[in-house]
């Protein structure tokens, strides 16, 4: 169930991927969310510079590794503008993270990108569960994904 809250913090991970894209990057945007509903960490994709694992998620499960309790990271939420790839979700539930809630799906995002003519990425978009089956998540969320879909074509089309 996607609430208000998590319908905010989305938000947010939308400006990420739209500030990566204005930077030359692909346009995925990550936030971490405390229990209490405070961002503790955002980022964005960074792989221009030649480093393809510099995905925001997997910036998350690192820093949460660094930064917060067993207990404080199975209480937080990643919100995500798309569904993690297998790396970052092996990441997140390595770290023992908590829920995820993405706006678009890995089927979403690799159905657009073969849809753009795009060639496949070199790794399975595998749902999170297939990865992480304990996760708890939530997504696609219908109002967002559609702008998720427009940053993905705008990047395809430099
Ligand atoms: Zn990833």
């Amino acid at each position: 169930m996607v609430d208000d809250a998590d319908r905010a913090h989305l938000r947010r991970c939308l400006e990420l991927a739209r500030a990566a894209l204005d930077a030359g990057d692909e346009p995925f945007g990550s936030v971490l969310v405390d229990a209490r509903g405070q961002v503790r960490f955002e980022d964005h994709n960074r792989v221009a510079g030649g480093d393809a694992t510099r995905h925001p998620e997997f910036e998350i499960a690192r820093w949460a590794a660094a930064h917060l309790t067993a207990e404080e990271r199975a209480a937080a939420t990643v919100y995500t503008s798309g569904e993690h790839c297998p790396m970052c979700s092996a990441a997140h539930a390595w770290v023992g993270l908590g829920r995820i809630v993405y706006a678009s799906s890995a089927a979403q995002t690799s159905r657009w990108y073969a849809e753009f003519g795009a060639p496949p990425a070199p790794v399975r978009p595998l749902p999170i569960t297939e990865v992480a089956p304990g996760l708890v998540v939530d997504g696609p969320v219908a109002g967002l994904y559609d702008e998720v879909r427009e940053l993905h074509r705008r990047f395809l089309a430099r």
